[in-house]
């Protein structure tokens, strides 16, 4: 501090805000307000700084501390560049101008960068920033080709119905790196991918989409649709617990209709046997009069699912799939008019050409529009679902068992939705497949 020195002065105290920029809008500074007070107390007769902007950019804070200075009589504030004399008229001068040109330049820079953040969102162009994103290169352009098949797969498994989670524990398994400097993934870091609109070539701001990107999609819209349909549908049914049991779900009861529930019992033997089973009971609702024990039946319709894949019937199910084309094409042309329906509204209110009430009344209309088109997305998902794996069913049935739980419960859903089983004839402990009454969903 020499600055001090050689004046003969003594150092009262320092003042340092730590990462509190001096032109940080509403932050508090801590440090500057202890300033303030000690020249209001009277204990500093001089304030030194290393330029007047560290000091603040702020105008109003500038004129808070002139005047404590005044009131005080500290007429010196020292920096590295200049001697500002409060004591005469042209020093003030200097001090306010200086605060005024520090006020803005902050104020231009800020303006600068969202005109760049604007321009690159009408052009399409991504944001700088350090992270890149998965799926692409640095540039944020090129697609990073073993990363984009990824994402692909990833986005194929979860719109078949498999949870995040059990899509989380395939990529750590599988060693895939993470996105931007995460340690591991997480549903929240798959999520995000997931809904982005990058991925589907899409350029966001603010989590709105903006239009077309300059960079080359991964997936297409229409996945992203059916991505967002299955989110949607997941939120509304509440959080999935996870499989428990192949078939959790899928199995009627044939005597009274309701659902069967996966439970284990001990046999005599002490072994623990799994079973399908109709529970009575408030929380059930079920007759309570029929069992099947699991691993015979788990087995049998699953064969019977993966071989019901590459039948000719399913092909032909299939083939009324064009129709559905269609009404995919313009539900997303539906959702997208709606969503920009809201967005121009929100400007136009924002800009004055419209009132409160007719942005109010203009918004439900949208909003019902967008929500039917997300309701035929969703229905038609299932079918999307099914074509994916239509003619797969060997192949599937050569992976199965490296299959999560999660990925074969799901799989099997897709063809098979629900399965009534009859009730047994007493005294035959075997499986018996007629008692097996499948429903394809093709
Ligand atoms: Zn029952």
């Amino acid at each position: 501090m020499r600055l001090v020195s050689d004046r003969g002065w003594v150092v009262f105290d320092t003042y340092v805000d730590n990462d509190v920029s001096a032109f940080t809008g509403g932050r508090a500074r801590p440090e500057f307000a202890r300033l303030l007070a000690d020249i209001e107390a009277g204990r500093i007769g001089a304030v030194v700084v290393y330029h007047q902007d560290r000091l603040t950019r702020r105008p109003g804070e500038f004129e808070q501390f002139v005047e404590a200075c005044q009131r005080n009589g500290v007429d010196q504030l020292v920096t590295v560049t200049s001697d500002i004399s409060f004591g005469n008229d042209n020093g003030m001068l200097v001090a306010r101008i200086t605060a005024a040109v520090a006020a803005n330049e902050s104020a231009r820079k800020r303006a600068r960068i969202l005109r760049k953040i604007e321009q690159n969102v009408a052009a399409g162009k991504p944001n700088g920033g350090a992270n890149r994103p998965f799926g692409y290169e640095d540039d944020k352009v090129t697609v990073r080709e073993s990363e984009a098949a990824i994402i692909r797969t990833v986005a194929d498994r979860f719109v078949q119905g498999e949870s995040l989670r059990s899509l989380v524990a395939w990529l750590q398994a599988e060693g895939v790196p993470t996105p931007g400097r995460a340690e591991a993934w997480r549903t929240t870091s798959l999520r995000n991918v997931l809904v982005s609109g990058r991925i589907a070539g899409l350029r966001e701001h603010r989590g709105v989409v903006a239009g077309e990107a300059v960079w080359e999609p991964i997936i297409s819209r229409e996945q992203r649709e059916r991505i967002l349909a299955v989110f949607a549908s997941r939120k509304r049914s509440g959080r999935r617990t996870p499989q428990r049991y192949l078939l959790s779900g899928l199995l009627r009861c044939g005597k009274c209709g309701g659902r069967l529930f996966s439970a284990a019992r001990q046999t005599p033997q002490g072994k623990v046997e799994r079973r399908y089973v109709c529970q009575s009971g408030p929380d059930h609702g079920g007759c309570g009069k029929l069992t099947i024990s699991a691993v015979p039946v788990e087995t049998w319709l699953t064969e019977a699912a993966l071989y019901r894949l590459d039948t000719p019937e399913v092909t032909a199910a299939l083939e009324g799939k064009h129709e559905a084309d269609a009404r995919h094409a313009d539900a997303v042309a539906m959702l997208d008019a709606a969503q920009r329906r809201l967005t121009d509204v929100a400007e136009m209110f924002a800009a004055g050409d419209i009132s409160k009430a007719e942005y109010l009344a203009a918004r439900p209309v949208a909003e019902a529009k967008a929500a039917e088109a997300a309701r035929v997305l969703e229905s038609l998902a299932t079918k999307d679902t099914l074509g994916s794996l239509v003619g797969n069913g060997t192949i599937i049935r050569e992976r199965w068992d490296t299959y999560s739980l999660d990925r074969q419960h799901a799989i099997i859903r897709a063809i098979l939705p629900s399965a009534t089983i009859a009730a047994g004839s007493p005294g035959r402990g075997n499986f018996d497949p007629e008692r097996v009454q499948p429903h394809w969903a093709a």
